[in-house]
């Protein structure tokens, strides 16, 4: 009898696999999915067996030292994911299979067979609410693409059996029926929703929704609970390890149907998947930040692929390469293109007015504290949003024309309350007592952040039960969740705060919006800084008039004419989409190029540059032979944000339409450069980013 051998990935960026012998007390228990110890280069690492065989490699082999976990934590589909997703975001493939799973160590009991549902069972489940003609033509077309489950619902599966079969545009085509619903704030995106799983699990097939952050959709999770009950597995970074393994273990043995969670919950492996649905498509959160930097839209439109599900995306601003995809691509995408244009219950936009800032010795005007003082006189709630958290965004010295900066990063301090000087990238803190650290003059806070509007507001109206809600404020738990519920409840007069805010929220008595510095997100130096205002202040302006009463909007800022707040403002998202498309088709950025993005960082300034330089040499000459440029390369330059974290930071910009050529070239690069890279040395690579800082 032959040995066996494992084949096992280690989280490192490393894109080979390692051979392992398998000594013979493991053999029963030992399965491709399954967690172990080995050693590599004499660390003990955990690895993660992608296959077993029986070919004794022609090295000597370590043997595995350990399994981990009483069970495999990935299924086959998941292991073929990441081999997919290792090439296509040119990562290691154990980088890639150790994002798909939750840690944790405890796997909970089995769900017995008999107190499990039978696939295609649907008893008991009611959504609350009907569908409008509107959303139910939505439905109607989805639902048309949503194949039965062919190995556990035999009758079913005989008149779609047609469909079925290969190259007929169902299972396993390249392509999956995809669909965009361009629906404004409160059009019932959410009914959708809702009845397509309920039509997928009737069909014997499992489901996926996708949602940008859980605290902030409090209230879609509690309606589909109402609906689905145990059937929810619900997965994101709140719940405790425990919990999210737990709920994360349930899905892989096929016991839970319907997985809900945010961004890596994209890979949760969901049997025979028919839909899987991105509320909030243009949200940045669906972007990994960290390598290797997937994008779970992508990952979302692969998986539907290989088991020809449904895809369906939900914004009410959708990004400008979706609706691009949906309204002029459809050939080539498959995407189908619906809109909802009205809100379910009928009620209206609300108007939203511009407001210059005059002065910026108040951190507010005159015209919005009226507003707000109208709402408290009228026993109704308030919104604020100021996407700026601490106390003052800058303290600047004008001895030596100079603003405080974090001796890790190139940017400002913020100030705090109490006197601390804080760095929102790293958290870097100390203490400020009025003098330049520079020269020793005097030096001024200047501007204001949601801790600064809170004391002022407070002063003016001491008697209002006012909340603030921004990270500093919600790191403690559940705060978000209760702020919520008590802005619901009627309990609070004023909610003030950062972009959290903006998303999601359904509170009937809220009338009045305000944006404070509504154009400040503008000046950001990157691609989608348009695009990111304009949804930003779409989704906070739609929190207004949501009941029966009338809401009203103002927008803050230093110039009311900017394009961008003008059609924020109408909430004109043609007229945006319009004015974006030009722009980006004119310099060239997504939809009408991909990017990839190529950055060395290092303690040492030189080391990352020269890094930087010479893979600009080794790239010219093959994305730009004389025959012909595969990709026009920016840079090498700084990054616009040059130093984080201590380190600093020089990149290259890839700007191309050949998008699997360039990515063949650089798969053979970067195993060098990366080899090269010691520790001090790190290189990132960053496919179709989403900010270029
Ligand atoms: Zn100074
Ligand atoms: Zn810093």
């Amino acid at each position: 009898m032959f040995d066996l051998f494992a084949d096992v990935a280690v989280r490192l960026p490393l894109t080979e696999l390692f051979t392992y012998r398998v000594p013979p007390e493991f053999a029963d228990q030992i399965e491709a999915g399954r967690r172990v110890l080995v050693s590599l280069r004499n660390v003990e690492e955990e690895g993660l067996v992608v296959r077993l065989h029986r070919n004794p490699p022609d090295f000597e082999t370590l043997p595995v030292q350990k399994l981990i976990d009483s069970e495999p934590v990935l299924n086959a589909d998941q292991l073929q994911l990441a081999e997919w997703m290792a090439r296509y975001y040119l990562a290691g493939p154990g980088e890639c299979l150790f994002k798909m799973f939750p840690g944790g160590k405890r796997n909970p009991p089995r769900v017995p067979e008999n107190k499990r549902r039978k696939s295609g069972d649907v008893s008991g489940f009611a959504p609350a609410h009907d569908l409008n003609a509107a959303q139910a033509a939505v439905y109607q077309a989805v639902v048309a693409g949503l194949n039965a489950n062919p190995v556990a619902n035999p009758e079913a599966g005989r008149d779609t059996a047609a469909s079925l079969s290969p190259g007929s545009g169902a299972v396993q085509s390249s392509r999956p029926p995809a669909h965009l619903i361009h629906g404004i704030t409160g059009s019932g995106k959410t009914e959708v929703y809702i009845h397509t799983l309920l039509e997928a699990l009737r069909r014997g097939r499992g489901a996926l929704l996708l949602v940008p952050e859980i605290s902030l959709t409090v209230q879609l999770i509690e309606r589909l609970q109402a609906v689905f009950g145990d059937e929810l597995a619900l997965l994101h970074s709140a719940l405790s390890g425990g919990d999210r393994r737990s709920a994360y273990m349930h899905v892989l043995r096929g016991e839970k149907r319907i997985a809900v969670g945010t961004r890596s919950a994209v890979f949760a492996p969901v049997a025979y998947p028919g839909v899987i649905i991105l509320d909030e498509e243009h949200d940045g959160s669906y972007k990994e930040h960290s390598a290797p930097r997937y994008d779970a839209r992508q990952i979302a439109h692969k998986r539907a692929a290989d088991h020809g599900a449904v895809l369906l995306l939900g914004s009410a601003t959708p990004r400008i390469e979706t609706a691009y995809a949906a309204r002029v691509m459809q050939e080539q995408t498959g995407f189908v293109y619906h809109s909802l244009g009205e809100r379910a219950t009928g009620a209206e936009l609300p108007p939203v007015r511009r407001v210059k800032i005059a002065s910026s010795q108040t951190p507010i005007t005159g015209e919005l504290l009226n507003e707000i003082d109208i709402n408290l006189k009228a026993g109704q709630q308030s919104i604020l949003l100021l996407n700026r958290r601490g106390y003052n965004p800058f303290v600047y010295c004008s001895s030596c024309d100079t603003t405080q900066s974090c001796p890790n990063c190139s940017v400002a301090l913020n100030l705090h309350k109490g006197q601390r000087l804080v760095c929102h990238y790293c958290a870097y803190t100390r203490a400020f007592n009025g003098a330049c650290e520079n020269c020793g003059g005097e030096a001024k806070p200047i501007g204001s952040g949601t801790q600064k509007l809170e004391e002022y507001l407070l002063n003016l109206f001491p008697n209002a039960r006012l909340e603030r809600l921004d990270t500093d404020a919600a790191s403690k738990r559940n705060t978000v969740r209760d702020c919520i519920a008590r802005l619901i409840a009627g309990e609070i007069d004023i909610l003030l705060g950062t972009q959290m805010i903006a998303k999601g929220l359904d509170a009937p008595g809220v009338t009045l919006v305000g944006v404070l510095q509504a154009d400040h997100g503008l000046a950001m130096p990157d691609f989608r800084s348009a695009e990111r205002t304009f949804a930003l202040l779409t989704q906070v302006a739609g929190r207004a008039g949501r009941g029966e009463l009338k809401g009203r909007v103002i927008f803050e800022c230093l110039n009311p004419e900017n394009p961008v707040i003008v059609n924020a403002a109408r909430q004109e998202y043609e007229a945006f989409y319009r004015e974006e498309i030009t722009e980006r088709s004119d310099a060239v950025y997504p939809p009408f190029c991909r990017i990839i993005r190529l950055l060395y960082r290092s303690e040492d300034d030189d080391r990352a540059r020269t890094a930087i330089e010479r893979l600009h040499i080794r790239l010219s000459q093959r994305l730009q032979p004389a025959s012909g440029e595969l990709a026009t390369i920016l840079g090498p330059a700084p990054a616009p944000l040059e130093k984080l974290h201590n380190q600093y930071r020089h990149h290259l910009i890839l700007k191309t339409l050949h998008m699997k050529r360039v990515r063949n070239i650089l798969a053979e690069l970067l195993p060098e450069e990366r080899a090269r890279s010691r520790d001090r040395l790190h290189l990132e690579v960053d496919l179709d980013p989403v900010d270029l800082l």
